[in-house]
Formats: structure tokens, C-alpha cells, sequence
């Protein structure tokens, strides 16, 4: 029998800046912030439910446990995202030492694949789905190859995916448990590699699958908060709806990622609260106009942000909260940046907020002209966290654009303490329960009809 490790490495919640971790690691308003990037790896478990079952698996998260390295694997796995890097190839040297097989995938090997080849044994550069099987196939042939790479990114069948093996993260105290049902997007934000390294095309696991799979999680990991790990959830909005119907009765909480554009749907947002939903997560990026239009190419925030504090309002109506991600210090950003963008948050009563600073992660529109310009100042993918400045501001210094994220943080830690937040945050779970129970008197009376 096999023995496979499957391991994700540490990384950084809040960046290596001592001053800003120190303060957010003891604050209140971090919490939703940790439920949000504490899940699983996702990559891992989906890869393990493409090998054969007598194999033994064993999924390690670095956050939680320490690695064995006396223990001996045939294969060993590393999934990482940027950040983790300088981690994952720390553990594969040491196992690599051993004479263990490594291979790396994830979004870090995806769009830096010689470098993480330089690293480990082999490397899958893609999909997980489509690229494992092929690598266990010349593995067991004994003709194992060194980089796996897709013909075509972004254009796997997600109808075809298998559930993950959630039975691998049985004992893990995972604040959330993370599910995905689409990938791809078209919008080919400057900062983000989804649209790169998934497509442009919006791909979606079948309402069947996505069922079977809630079934799952919720059987191993009764009442545990589920996040929606899609970049954006609901775009598909009739196969949606009809998803979040067949999760009316499933009793379950959860989270997920999506845009502001749900707002104009009140049918889809009344379902949303019906299956469950606590709050979403929406990336505004900047109210800057300015700065929106420099990172987005479609334009499809900026159609929408003079319009946010309404659209905000109107999901917050159905008690859903909502937790917005910004960018500050982008090209346009002056250091007012810091004070205008926390009183959008404070004015608009966001639920929880992750604001960043610009970075420019391998695979991105924003690292190619960065590195153009010459502004790139640290090299080291563990500072690569989106809290920490590695770049040269264009309109401010290095220091005003750390020490003004910090003063953010703190402005809205002391507002998020205040007894009105805490009203705020009750009353939305009574709209809910009361948009839950006139459901159920509907429902109810159409029977009885
Ligand atoms: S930031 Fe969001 S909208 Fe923009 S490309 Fe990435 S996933 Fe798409």
C-alpha cells in the first residue's frame, strides 16, 4: 500500500509587519477575518479523491500540526499559495533529502513552475482534476515526468469532478469548511491571477454535485460555518437560485464570495437568507474612481460603485452583513486614502473588512508592470502576504502605506467595539429569522390550499 502526505504549509494570517500583528492578532474585529482564511486546502483533498482508495492518505495542514519528517511517504504533496512558498520548499527539501518523491501544485507552481521545479521532484501546473490522474498513471508506470502541464487552461469539465475526500480533515478544528462550485472569471482584475490561471469562462459543478458534497461536509462537520471559496459564487444566477432552493431545508450557515451586483436580484437575495446565508464577502477594491479604473478592465465595479452605499443598504435589508475587501495605496491613492476609504467602511456598517496593499503576485498583470517600472523592492515570496508593502508606492512612501493601513485597522477596531455595532449585528439575525419564518407561513398556507 501507497503512503502519500499531503501537505499544506504555514503561512502568514497577518502579514510580518510586528506592529500590525500585534494589534490584529488581540483584536476584536479580526475574528470574521480568521474564520474567512483559516480553512482547509482544498487542492489536497480534491487530488486525494483521485487516488486509489487503499492508499493510504494522510493531509497535513502546518497551520495545526507539526510535520513528522521521521515518518516515511512514498509521495509527499505540497499545495501553496505565494506566500507559503519559501515553506513549501523548505518541507520538500527535507523530504527530498530522505529520497522522498515530491511534487508541488497550487496556485504558487501554477504560475511559477521553473522555479518550483527547481524545488521539487515534479511539478503539476493547472488543474488537480485533469493533471493528477495523468501524473499517477506515468507514476505507476514508473515514468514520471517533470512538470504536468493542461494543453489549454480553463477548460475542465468541473460536471466531471469527483467530491473531496472531507474525510481527511476529521480532527482539524477548521473555523470554516471550504467548498467550491465555479471557477474562472472574465474580469481579469490587474492584481489577480484568477482570470490567468482558471480562464475567462465562468465553469460550474452541477447543483447535484454541490448538493451531495453540502450533504457531506455537513454529516462530518455538523454545524460548522461553510465558506463558498469561488471567486465569485453567484453569476449563474437560475442554476444558483435553484441550488439555494434545494438548501432551504439543509439547515445549514454559510458564507461566500461574490459581488455587489446581487443586490438587483431581491428573489435570489431572500433565498440566499432561506438556504442559510450569514454574510458575503464583496471585493469594492477602491472608492476611488480613479484607482477602480486602473486596476479593472471590464469596468464592471466601477458601473456599479457610485451606486455602493444603496446596493449595500438593500443587502443589508435582508440581514445578510456584508465583508468588503480594499486595496489601498494603488497607483492613484494619495495618503487621503486611508481616511476616506474607513469612513466608506464605518458609514456603511460593513460586517468585517480586509484591506490590503497592492502586491505583485506572480501571474498578475500588476507584477509584469511593476517590475517594468522598477518598483519591485523585495524579492521574498514570505513577505508576499497583501499586508506587508514590498512594492514603491507611486504617491506615497513605503512607510505611509504601512503605517496608514494600520492606522485604518485601528480606527475601525475602535468602532467595531461599540455597543451600536453589537445592536446592528443582533438586529440582522432577526431580519433573517423573520424572513425564515414568513417563508414558513407561506409555505405553510400553500399546503394547507
Ligand atoms: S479580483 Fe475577483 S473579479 Fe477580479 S479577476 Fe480576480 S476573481 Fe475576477
Amino acid at each position: 500500500m501507497r503512503k502519500v502526505a499531503l501537505i499544506s504549509p504555514k503561512g502568514s494570517l497577518f502579514g510580518r509587519n510586528e506592529k500590525m500583528k500585534s494589534f490584529v492578532e488581540n483584536s476584536k474585529i479580526m475574528e470574521s477575518f480568521r474564520y474567512l482564511w483559516s480553512g482547509p486546502n482544498l487542492g489536497l483533498i480534491t487530488i486525494a479523491a483521485y487516488m486509489p482508495k487503499e492508499w493510504d492518505i494522510e493531509y497535513i495542514d502546518e497551520n495545526y500540526v507539526e510535520i513528522d519528517y521521521t515518518k516515511k511517504y512514498d509521495i509527499v504533496c505540497l499545495s501553496a499559495m505565494t506566500q507559503q512558498a519559501p515553506n513549501a520548499y523548505r518541507i520538500a527539501k527535507k523530504f527530498r533529502d530522505k529520497g522522498t518523491l515530491t511534487v508541488m501544485g497550487g496556485i504558487h507552481a501554477t504560475v511559477s513552475p521553473e522555479e518550483a521545479a527547481k524545488n521539487v521532484d515534479v511539478v503539476i501546473v493547472g488543474e488537480g482534476e485533469v493533471l493528477w490522474p495523468r501524473f499517477l498513471r506515468d507514476y505507476l508506470s514508473g515514468d514520471i515526468k517533470r512538470i504536468y502541464k493542461e494543453s489549454k487552461q480553463g477548460e475542465y469539465d468541473l460536471k466531471k469532478a469527483l467530491i473531496p475526500r472531507y474525510d481527511l480533515l476529521v480532527g482539524y478544528e477548521y473555523p470554516v469548511i471550504t467548498l467550491y462550485t465555479t471557477r474562472g472569471c472574465p474580469h481579469d482584475c490587474s492584481f489577480c491571477c484568477a482570470s490567468n490561471i482558471y480562464g475567462h469562462k465562468y465553469r460550474r459543478k452541477s447543483n447535484t454535485q454541490i448538493v451531495k458534497e453540502l450533504e457531506l461536509i455537513n454529516s462530518l462537520f455538523p454545524d460548522r460555518l461553510i465558506l463558498f471559496a469561488d471567486d465569485n459564487m453567484l453569476v449563474k444566477r437560475r442554476e444558483c437560485k435553484e441550488m439555494l432552493k434545494a438548501m432551504v431545508d439543509m439547515n445549514l450557515r454559510w458564507i461566500a464570495q461574490t459581488d455587489i451586483s446581487i443586490a438587483q436580484d431581491e428573489e435570489l437575495l431572500e433565498l440566499m437568507v432561506l438556504a442559510g446565508c450569514q454574510w458575503v464577502v464583496i471585493g469594492f477594491e477602491s472608492i476611488s474612481h480613479r484607482s477602480l479604473r486602473d486596476i479593472e478592465k471590464i469596468y464592471f465595479k466601477l458601473k456599479h460603485q457610485s451606486q455602493y452605499p444603496e446596493l449595500i443598504k438593500k443587502i443589508q435589508s435582508y440581514g445578510i452583513g456584508i465583508y468588503g475587501t480594499f486595496i489601498v495605496g494603488l497607483d492613484n491613492d494619495t495618503i487621503n486614502v486611508f481616511e476616506f476609504t474607513t469612513d466608506f467602511i464605518l458609514q456603511n456598517n460593513l460586517y468585517g473588512v480586509n484591506i490590503t496593499v497592492p502586491t505583485p503576485l506572480p501571474g498578475t498583470q500588476l507584477r509584469e508592470k511593476l517590475v517594468n517600472e522598477g518598483r519591485v523592492l523585495n524579492g521574498d515570496w514570505g513577505y508576499y502576504t497583501l499586508w506587508d508593502v514590498v512594492i514603491r508606492p507611486r504617491k506615497m512612501s513605503v512607510k505611509q502605506l504601512q503605517d496608514g493601513l494600520l492606522y485604518m485597522y485601528k480606527r475601525i477596531n475602535e468602532d467595531f467595539a461599540s455597543k451600536e455595532r453589537l445592536v446592528y449585528l443582533r438586529e440582522a439575525v432577526k431580519i433573517r429569522k423573520k424572513i425564515c419564518e414568513s417563508y414558513k407561513k407561506r409555505e405553510g398556507c400553500e399546503e394547507n390550499e
